[in-house]
């Protein structure tokens, strides 16, 4: 099973500051973002999301508001026939010093934990974050970085302009 690991913040729907997600009721879809998620579908990708939510557990949002920004964000998503195989979240503090919050490699093994089928030669993780290609990096997993400052020597991790950029690089 070949999975497309999908940030969700910066790279599905909008990021904001911290202190503005407090008051965040609706995602706001990146452009191109949902069309990136069905042409990836359609090349036999699974898609999983794998998001730090620090913002819980450092008190910016309570878990209902991630869990009603999430549902949210999947009613829309299913409007557009986009399945999302599963969502695996992080919602420790950065000072808690968890194995999930990326960079750490936790999301990824609680996903391959789930899923055995998974292949991670076949699959890649795309972000808008350091933090999303140095997991790449960790887990040697193919990156693909949203206007990131990717490492360059050797890695299999490429810098892309837009989320839809993605397909150009996949088969
Ligand atoms: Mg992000
Ligand atoms: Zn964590």
């Amino acid at each position: 099973m070949k999975i497309a690991f999908f940030d969700r913040d910066g790279t599905i729907i909008e990021d904001y500051p911290d202190e503005k997600w407090s008051f965040i009721t609706q995602p706001e879809f990146i452009p191109g973002a949902i069309e990136t998620l069905q042409q990836v579908m359609q090349k036999g990708y699974k898609i999983i999301i794998i998001t730090n939510q620090y913002l819980i557990n450092e008190g910016y949002i309570s878990l209902q508001q991630y869990e009603e920004i999430n549902k949210k964000m999947m009613e829309e998503l299913t409007r557009h026939n986009v399945e999302i195989l599963d969502v695996f979240y992080c919602p420790h503090s950065r000072q808690e010093g968890c194995d999930c919050c990326k960079p750490q490699t936790g999301l990824i093994q609680q996903a391959i934990e789930k899923y055995p089928a998974i292949n991670l030669n076949e699959s890649f993780i795309i972000g808008d974050s350091i933090v999303d290609m140095e997991l790449a990096i960790r887990m040697n997993i193919v990156g693909y970085g949203i206007n990131v400052e990717v490492p360059d020597e050797g890695k299999d991790v490429y810098k892309i302009g837009k989320v839809i950029e993605v397909l150009e690089y996949i088969d």
